[in-house]
């Protein structure tokens, strides 16, 4: 048996009884028809805010994968450092050039320095580690 909400108290009731049992409101076929129709009325409100509700999440959620992404790109656009590599030979190093390169921008001298320098100490290890593998 379906319920509805009482028009006079707003409890749930079988649509079936002929009052209701919690305030006496004598229930007509129409009262009957009339609460129906509201209720399901509230209902498709209801799911059609909750579908809104839905779409407005994928948009947020499709605007913060796009905000990552974007801020990937950026990231190695910004810092793809192996074209500025600087040129060592024998450790020997001449720096003033690699000092140069956009990504050290920012940076004071001396940073810059110890940038460049554990950077070449990195491919240093890297060219052991593959001298070793051979
Ligand atoms: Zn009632």
């Amino acid at each position: 048996m379906a319920l509805i909400d009482c028009p006079e108290c707003y409890k749930r009731i079988s649509e079936s009884a002929m009052g209701c049992p919690h305030c006496g409101f004598m229930l007509t076929r129409d009262v009957v028809v009339a609460q129906k129709k509201s209720q399901l009325k509230r209902e498709q409100e209801a799911a059609e805010e909750a579908k809104r509700d839905e779409r407005r999440m994928a948009i947020w959620f499709g605007g913060i994968v796009a905000a990552i992404i974007l801020f990937f790109v950026f990231c190695v656009a910004v810092s793809s450092p192996h074209q500025y590599k600087p040129h060592w030979s024998d450790g020997v190093s001449d720096t003033s050039n690699a000092k140069q390169a956009p990504w050290l921008r920012g940076f004071s001298d001396s940073e810059k320095e110890t940038i460049l320098q554990e950077s070449y100490l990195f491919d240093v290890a890297a060219k052991q580690l593959e001298k070793e593998r051979d």
